[in-house]
């Protein structure tokens, strides 16, 4: 089995991070796409929406794709989320498998700071995705690392979480940057503050 990682905040999703994980799922062949809310994540401001709400959120957005799942291995662990201990959990639990963590652009260029990044380069291969404004960068990274990543082009979507929390507090559509269930539940909830009436 090849399973995609893909590792996020999630905060909410949006159609961006599933035209990533389908564009890596066919261009390496991956038979599944594990989809993995982080609990708190490593270098990042704290969350917007509460993790069973982001959890909720992707499981919406997943709903049709049989080949995509979602996985609450980080939620559950609690603390803050390291790749490199969410990933020898995985390699221990399924160790006929062979594991690609997908990554923006963006994620990519940050990979020499990652914590324990040359342990997690022999549990996992990564999946480089395109992402919009940042060209790719890996002349900070280990040789070892380097090898370990495949690249990956996808449809550039200039699309972020941080954008839509913003469109949600000012009360601007998020309409279709989203897929329709998760406006929809963005629209209903009324669980978070960011989410301001009339934005139709
Ligand atoms: P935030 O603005 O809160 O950081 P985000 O949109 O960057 O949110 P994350 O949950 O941080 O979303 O990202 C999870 C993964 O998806 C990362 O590897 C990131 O690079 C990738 N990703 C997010 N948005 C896109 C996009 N529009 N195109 C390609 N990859 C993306
Ligand atoms: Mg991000």
């Amino acid at each position: 089995m090849k399973i995609g990682i893909m590792g996020g905040t999630f905060d909410p999703i949006h159609i961006g991070h599933l035209v990533a994980a389908e564009t890596a799922r066919e261009a390496l062949g991956l038979d599944e796409v594990w989809f993995m809310p982080s609990h708190i994540p490593p270098h990042k401001a704290e969350a917007g929406f509460s993790g069973e709400e982001r959890l909720h959120m992707v499981e919406l957005a997943i709903g049709t794709q049989p080949a995509f799942r979602t996985l609450d291995i980080e939620l559950r662990r609690g603390g803050v989320s390291y790749s490199a201990d969410t990933m020898g959990e995985l390699v221990a639990k399924y160790p006929h498998a062979s594991f690609h963590f997908i990554v923006g652009t963006d994620m990519v260029n940050y990979l020499p700071k990652w914590e324990r990044i040359e342990k997690l380069a022999l549990l996992t291969r990564f999946a480089a995705v395109g992402r919009a404004g940042y060209k790719l960068d890996t002349s900070g990274l280990d040789a070892l690392v380097a090898e370990r990543i495949d690249h990956v082009d996808m449809p550039q979507l200039e699309i972020s979480s941080t954008e839509i929390r913003d469109r949600l507090k000012k009360g601007v559509s998020a309409r279709y940057l989203v897929p329709d269930n998760v406006y929809d539940y963005l629209r209903r909830s009324d669980a978070h503050a960011v989410h301001a009436p009339g934005t139709d």
